[in-house]
């Protein structure tokens, strides 16, 4: 038996709810009425009018940047220690991503860092809100004022995250999540676009869908994407949105467990709680430091021994070998991300985790901890 780092949490109303839109046969991204449902349930959710549902979270990403007209003459800066799918997005568009350094405790992007790296070809701030810990904003937002900066939030892992009582998704002029089954809530793949502004979102519906015309369907009024949601998936998202709640509550609750548990280990980095933030924890994140640094592939691998999954911190865009090799970007540019790609890595983090599977993960982890010491 192996405890897996994540496992959806699938419920009798996800099922009847999915069910009821194959008896209707409303089953594409045009059909029925759980698309508009969950658009403008999830937006409210985040604080802001409006949702636009999308395939999965890297084309809600990809859409965004669209929206917003980023192209080849523009930069993006973005955080390197993310899914690269964050970087991808910057990349389909044909811009230029510069990576950006994170703070050693957040391990999200280092607002200090940033008024170094605008040019006058910056275009947006693109933030990631990493494992559910939202980014110091008021900052990011400082400079993005300063210099005439779009922010995107890539929220895919923090939804119902606070930054100063406001959620995630309302705090840049656009937020992007993921519905993707090991998300904070899952429509198995999937995605949304939320924005404050209905240009924007007016812009993104039709993009995603082929950017059909107004008067002759078929005169495109622009080279559109096919990035829609169907109302299968959205169905489940309704279905998992209304308990959230519970979702958040039980990452918040394991990771209160895993923090009592190995506080007192020396030399293992936890997962910071800023005084401006409300974690969601969407992973359990730590590194190893000190004794235990360079030790990563020997404790990930006594742990899957004991049936314990655990997965790799991510690599950094100024780490990946594509990149490199196109020229792209530099090792060196981001130190501490680098640091932590290399020294990371996160537990099983739920939802459905037993208090025993628990007990067992932070022993078995405190056991391997002392025999590679
Ligand atoms: C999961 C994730 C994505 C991509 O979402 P998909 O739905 O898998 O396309 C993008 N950014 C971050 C930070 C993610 O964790």
């Amino acid at each position: 038996m192996t405890i897996p780092v994540s496992r959806p949490h699938l419920d009798d109303n996800d099922r009847k709810c999915v069910a009821e839109t194959l008896a209707a046969s409303e089953i594409s991204g045009t059909a029925g009425t759980f698309i508009p449902e969950f658009e403008s349930a999830f937006a409210e959710y985040c604080g802001v009018p409006h949702g636009v549902a999308t395939t999965n979270g890297t084309a809600a990403l990809h859409l965004a940047l669209a929206t917003l007209s980023i192209g080849p003459e523009d930069e993006i800066l973005v955080s390197t220690l993310t899914n690269m799918a964050t970087f991808f997005a910057v990349l389909y568009q044909g811009a230029k991503p510069v990576p950006v350094d994170v703070e050693p405790d957040t391990w999200n992007m280092n607002p200090a860092l940033l008024e170094s790296l605008v040019t006058p070809r910056t275009k947006a701030i693109l933030v990631v809100h990493l494992f559910g810990h939202p980014v110091d904003m008021d900052p990011v937002l400082s400079v993005a004022r300063k210099h005439n900066l779009f922010v995107i939030e890539d929220a895919a892992e923090a939804h119902g995250a606070e930054y100063k009582g406001k959620r995630t998704g309302s705090l840049g002029d656009i937020g992007c999540f993921s519905f993707y089954a090991n998300k904070i809530i899952t429509t198995g793949e999937g995605g949304m676009l939320v924005t404050r502004d209905k240009k924007y979102a007016d812009r993104a519906r039709n993009l995603k869908s082929l950017a059909y015309g107004n008067e002759n369907r078929f005169m495109h009024s622009d080279i559109g994407f096919n990035y829609r949601m169907t109302n299968m998936q959205a169905a489940l998202g309704c279905s998992q949105l209304k308990r959230i709640d519970f979702s958040i509550e039980s990452k918040r609750g394991i990771a209160n467990f895993y923090n009592n548990a190995l506080r007192d280990i020396a030399d293992l980095q936890l997962p910071v709680e800023k005084p401006y933030a409300k974690n969601v924890y969407w992973m359990f994140h730590l590194v190893l430091r000190g004794g235990f640094k360079g030790k990563r592939v020997e404790v990930m691998r006594e742990l899957k021994e004991k049936g314990v999954e655990t997965r790799e911190s991510f690599i950094p865009y100024n780490m990946q070998e594509i990149f490199l090799k196109k020229g792209l970007t530099e090792q060196d540019l981001c130190p501490v991300a680098n640091d932590i790609g290399q020294n990371g890595f996160y537990l099983p983090s739920g939802p459905v985790l037993s208090e025993r599977e628990l007990v067992y993960i932070a022993t078995s982890l405190k056991e391997v901890l002392d025999s590679v010491r």
